[in-house]
């Protein structure tokens, strides 16, 4: 704790998205606070879709339209902040520009959703990249997110990166619209043999840094679910809004 307090002084915290000097350690600036938006209730129980009231769905949860009507493949999915301009700046720094550090942040933001689902997970597992792409990029965001997560939250799902492979190189999900998005990832992902029984009756976190239309999150859902998964969960820094 002194050492703490004396690291605190000789470097004192930076907010993390534009640096000006903070309180305290993984904490934005006020400036930076009002630009980010955290997801607060009401949300869809489901998939985490922020909602202007609360609605009665499936065993009296709360849930969106799109969920009610389309249950997705995973069980339950909780988003820290919209993907808004800011959000995505951010992230953007993170994925592509080096900015490795910002990791712990954001796991110790992650960490404040306390969804109850961190207590039914036993294995942790990132989005993978595939291994051509984790060349270009040398590390992956997601598998990093997934470091810094298992340090911070209270019981430990086993860090399991190799569970999930993504078996061939897919183009980027950028510019297509939802259907193509879904045919894009389709089949992408495979649980190695050699997993495939650790995973029956188990329960999943899946960890990213953005769920935009969800393609890819619900494909690995998918595909851990084939291999006997009792319960898929979807945790990411940001996501779009439906309809947006
Ligand atoms: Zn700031
Ligand atoms: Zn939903």
């Amino acid at each position: 704790m002194f050492t703490h307090k004396l690291l605190n002084i000789l470097i004192p915290p930076r907010c993390v998205n534009c640096g000006d000097s903070v309180d305290i350690d993984h904490a934005l600036c006020a400036v930076c606070w009002k630009e980010i938006t955290f997801i607060t209730e009401p949300f869809c129980e489901t998939c985490g879709q922020p909602l202007e009231y609360a609605t009665s769905g499936k065993g009296n949860t709360t849930q969106c339209m799109v969920c009610h009507q389309y249950p997705p493949p995973y069980d339950r999915g909780r988003s820290l902040v919209i993907y808004n301009d800011a959000a995505k700046k951010l992230i953007l720094r993170f994925k592509h520009g080096d900015s490795t550090h910002l990791a712990p942040s954001f796991a110790a933001w992650m960490k404040t959703c306390e969804a109850d689902f961190f207590k039914e997970a036993d294995y942790l597992i990132p989005v993978p990249l595939h291994w051509t792409r984790l060349l270009q990029r040398r590390y992956n965001q997601a598998a990093l997110l997934a470091m810094a997560f298992i340090k911070v939250i209270e019981n430990k799902p086993v860090y399991a990166p190799f569970m999930l492979r993504r078996k061939r190189r897919t183009v980027s999900q950028g510019h297509k619209t939802i259907q193509q998005r879904h045919e894009n990832v389709s089949q992408a992902f495979v649980v190695p043999t050699c997993y495939q029984n650790r995973l029956k009756d188990k329960g999943v976190i899946l960890i990213d840094d953005v769920m935009t239309t969800g393609a890819t999150l619900q494909e690995c859902a998918r595909t851990l679910k084939q291999v006997g998964c009792k319960k898929v969960f979807i945790l990411t820094i940001a996501r779009a809004l439906k309809g947006h």
